[in-house]
């Protein structure tokens, strides 16, 4: 396979490999950028291996690049950058990595090429495009990463309990990835993952994080969590997410299952809304369920107060978690605690008193919060489905209407009472309210312009109808 013709900018391939050729050096763009590339995926980063010093071959092409170009060298990576607008260019030499049982940091060596792609984590980023000019844009694929894309298989490499166990963060790149591209787990490497699940504890909260937003920025995150859940990293990375899982049934009747109720509320959220804390605020909308849980002989399941359990318990999960705090945290912990009162109100009556003091307390937030009781009628049962997000639109329809009238009810008009008392002489009273009605109707009824000059003309013409003249020259008040 060859990929120069799929490049974009050919340009930038071009000058790098003429500067390897120059040095007599083989040079790749490798990993994740030729995986994007042969998927037609945008990538900003394109990081190119070279058997030998990457350093070197950074510094010799960024004197090609002129003089404005600054090259980043990272000395004890062995790495350097060169920032070229949008794009990253990363330089590194191909290497070789060992693994020690009783360190998670590899002994890296200088390698070949093929050493270089052995190391990496799938199938899918172990390829390599040439941009030496003897063969530019020829594709090196040691692992059939090209027929793993065709079949949307992300598998190792190499055992995979091998690389699992070396490196534990690939499990959850593996997950991401799956996520993101909506691909497949290689059923060995996905057995391997299950195998290995307990080593994610060595791998800091931050990294996991970092994967955790990935998978959460995708198209449908419930791939995601779906395989975390599958393969057992779930427990540990956010136990209370696993405790969802599971119907309990006592005298006929059970609950739902609240873990696959919460995944696909969440990506009927993820349809609608790419902010991430409102993914996130979905995803953890009934985390407060487990501890809620109650027998009521009469009423069968309840989880009385979930919603305010579950907003107590973010700070914890946020914290442990290394997730954003602030604004973020607090955002997601009030959509959790209201989530539940759009339900209420249609499931009494939507007066609206009550549509007003849901805007209250949701303020600028009442547009997600509404995103996310759509997308928590999951229920089955087709005509109730129907009325509820009927009833929502009703809602909504309040919402917009009250939202008018205070807007009409703040609106300055050109011309105030005090100054109506000032132009014709009268005192406070019903007839300075005469002259602000009919102004505002004129206004409105679009009569006239809504400028001092035109409402200053109407009340000195109203004032006429009556008999009265201004006390002071009009135009006093233009000043
Ligand atoms: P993206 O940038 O979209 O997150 P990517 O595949 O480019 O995806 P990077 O983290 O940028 O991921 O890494 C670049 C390449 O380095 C990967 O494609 C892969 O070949 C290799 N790589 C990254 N992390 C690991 C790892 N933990 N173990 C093995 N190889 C890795
Ligand atoms: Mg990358």
């Amino acid at each position: 396979m060859n990929l120069a013709e799929s490049l974009s900018n050919p340009r930038i391939f071009r000058a790098v490999g003429g500067v390897a050729d120059e040095l007599g050096r083989e040079c790749y763009a490798v990993g994740g950028f030729v995986r994007d590339l042969i998927i037609g995926r945008p990538s900003k980063d394109i990081d190119f291996v070279t058997v030998g010093s990457g350093i070197e071959l950074a510094e010799a092409v960024g004197r090609t690049m002129g003089p404005r170009t600054h090259v980043n060298v990272f000395r004890t990576y062995g790495t350097a950058q060169i920032r070229r607008g949008e794009l990253e260019l990363e330089f590194v030499g191909a290497r070789k990595e060992s693994y020690t049982r009783d360190s998670r940091n590899p002994i890296v060596e200088d390698g070949t090429l093929e050493e270089d792609l052995s190391r990496r984590d799938f199938t899918i980023n172990a390829m390599a495009m040439s941009v030496n000019a003897s063969n530019f844009g020829e594709v090196i694929d040691l692992f059939d990463g090209l027929g793993d894309i065709r079949r949307g298989v992300i598998r190792t490499p190499l055992d995979p309990d091998v690389t699992f166990s070396d490196d534990p963060l690939r499990m959850m790149r593996a997950v991401r990835f799956a996520t993101q591209l909506g691909f497949e787990l290689y059923p060995p490497t996905k057995e391997a993952i299950a195998r290995n699940a307990s080593r994610i504890e060595i791998i800091t909260r931050e990294r996991i994080k970092d994967e955790l937003f990935k998978i959460m920025a995708a198209p449908k995150p419930s791939i995601g969590w779906r395989l975390l859940h599958e393969t057992g990293l779930l427990k540990y990375i956010l136990p209370e997410l696993e405790k969802l899982k599971g119907v309990e049934v006592r005298n006929g009747r059970g609950h739902k299952d609240n873990f696959y109720h919460t995944l696909m509320v969440l990506d009927s959220v993820a349809a609608r809304s790419e902010k991430p804390e409102l993914r996130w605020a979905a995803l953890f909308h009934d985390i407060g369920k487990p501890a809620t849980k109650a027998w009521d002989p009469s009423r069968g399941w309840t989880f009385h107060n979930h919603n305010f359990i579950g907003a107590k318990m973010i700070p914890g999960i946020f914290a442990r978690s290394k997730f954003p705090q602030g604004e973020f945290m607090r955002y997601v912990a009030k959509i959790v605690e209201l989530h539940m009162r759009p339900i209420a109100l249609v499931e009494e009556e939507v007066t609206d008193s009550a549509v007003r003091r849901l805007a209250n307390y949701a303020e600028e937030d009442l547009p997600d919060l509404m995103i996310l009781a759509r997308a928590d009628i999951t229920s089955k049962d087709e005509a109730k489905k129907a009325r509820f997000l009927a009833n929502f639109d009703l809602v909504e329809e309040k919402i917009a209407a009250i939202r008018a009238k205070d807007a009409e009810r703040a609106r300055k008009y050109a011309l105030d009472g005090t100054e109506v008392m000032r132009l014709l002489g009268l005192p406070t009273g019903p007839e300075v309210g005469y002259y602000i009605k009919h102004l505002q109707q004129a206004v409105k009824d679009c009569e006239i312009e809504d400028t001092r000059e035109a409402a200053l003309d109407y009340v000195v013409a109203l004032a006429a109808e009556k008999g009265l003249s201004p006390v002071i020259d009009p135009k006093t008040l233009l000043e």
